[in-house]
């Protein structure tokens, strides 16, 4: 339990449904109470009208300015913006008109001069929106990432959702135990993991791996028809995308005995994700985490075989914003929630990754994936 501070998770039944009026409030005072403010600001970036809104559409543009929303779609989302997004006013572009002509007549109409546009939009998008906004009469102002930086403190509701996300991907190693044996092919693995996924309701939230033998030293390889054999270690990365909300779960096993080596290099990253999970709390520096995975892999010889940053932001993405990497020079801060994936990749050999999720509280961590984390050994 931790102590109630700005709607974060407090261990009281989280909310079952989320704020986004309180989201858009905050947004505004962010931005319009800031320096400069511009008259008005454009959101389309899909994840973050969904994150304001509840519009899981892939085509929209809010508008806010100090005292004023309008979300503007097009024909195609005309129902389902309605039954989504109830609480603002709706305006949908006609057919045969410009998107980009409506959001600046829009935007003009509610008195903009100067239109703050995130920093997510694309340089074509950026020039179209430039054209239909001089044609109005207004300026545009790129004004960063706000929502964004929002989306890295989780409330309770998004923990809620992030918990049930890993949830299934728990869930979802459980139900793929039965195939860690000889002569599983690997995409037979990988496609058992999406349907299991899919089945429930969710979508895999990035590709899945499933390798095994000498391409465990892969961080990112693809499933092949490789048939698992008796020594291998098999390295599965996968997670459910569930009402929004992503999980991301490595584990590597073995099947049959695991050799003196295997349990070595294990047992070093196995360390290595207990003493960073350890460490996490609000203030600490992702780089001072990410170091500290180094430092444990270095005692064991191992530091030259981990290639990537210890872990990324989980949000409405799998990668959402700044996480666990040498790059990361900004304090934690509690809500955020992170992956820890240390691993170490031995060309010729093997690797092996072990990946969690967790969430910073206001003392340290809580785990959000709960798959058993110790070597396990299929000996069928
Ligand atoms: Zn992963
Ligand atoms: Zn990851």
């Amino acid at each position: 339990m931790v102590s109630q501070h700005q709607g974060q998770a407090t261990g009281v039944t989280p909310p079952a449904t989320a704020n986004y009026a309180g989201r858009r409030a905050a947004l505004r005072k962010q931005v319009f109470e800031g320096k400069l403010p511009p008259d008005a600001l454009l959101i389309t970036n899909t994840g973050n009208l969904y994150y304001l809104t509840g519009f899981t559409g892939s085509f929209g543009a809010l508008l806010l300015t100090p005292d004023t929303e309008r979300f503007v779609t097009s024909g195609i989302y005309a129902t389902q913006a309605q039954a989504e997004i109830a609480d603002l006013p709706i305006v949908l572009n006609p057919i045969l008109k410009e998107f980009n002509a409506t959001v600046a007549e829009t935007a003009a109409a509610l008195g903009t001069k100067v239109l703050g546009v995130e920093s997510s939009v694309s340089v074509a998008g950026l020039q179209g929106l430039r054209r239909a906004m001089r044609r109005a009469g207004v300026r545009v102002r790129p004004i960063g990432a706000p929502v964004e930086r929002m989306r890295q403190v989780k409330d309770a509701y998004e923990i809620a959702r992030l918990r049930d996300a890993a949830h299934l991907a728990d869930a979802t190693f459980e139900h793929i135990q039965r195939l860690f044996q000889p002569e599983i092919a690997e995409w037979d693995i990988a496609m058992e993991i999406d349907f299991y996924i899919r089945r429930q309701g969710a979508y895999p939230a990035f590709e899945t791996i499933a390798v095994s033998g000498e391409r465990t030293a892969l961080p990112h390889g693809k499933p092949t028809e490789r048939r698992l054999q008796r020594g291998d270690f098999v390295t599965v990365d996968f997670g459910a995308k569930l009402n929004g909300y992503c999980s991301d779960l490595t584990r590597t096993v073995v099947i049959g005995k695991a050799s003196a080596e295997q349990r070595r290099i294990y047992n070093a990253v196995l360390e290595a994700v207990q003493r960073c999970i350890d460490a996490i709390r609000p203030g600490k520096r992702g780089k001072q985490i990410d170091a500290l995975a180094r430092k444990v892999l270095a005692k064991h010889g191992l530091s030259d075989y981990f290639g990537h940053s210890l872990g990324h932001s989980l949000g409405l993405l799998v990668h959402d914003g700044a996480g666990l990497s040498f790059r990361d020079k900004q304090p934690l801060k509690a809500g955020m929630a992170l992956t820890v994936e240390p691993g170490v990749y031995v060309p010729g050999f093997g690797g092996v990754r072990i990946e969690q999720d967790v969430w910073v509280t206001e003392t340290g961590c809580e785990p959000l994936t709960h798959a058993p984390i110790e070597l396990l050994e299929f000996d069928w």
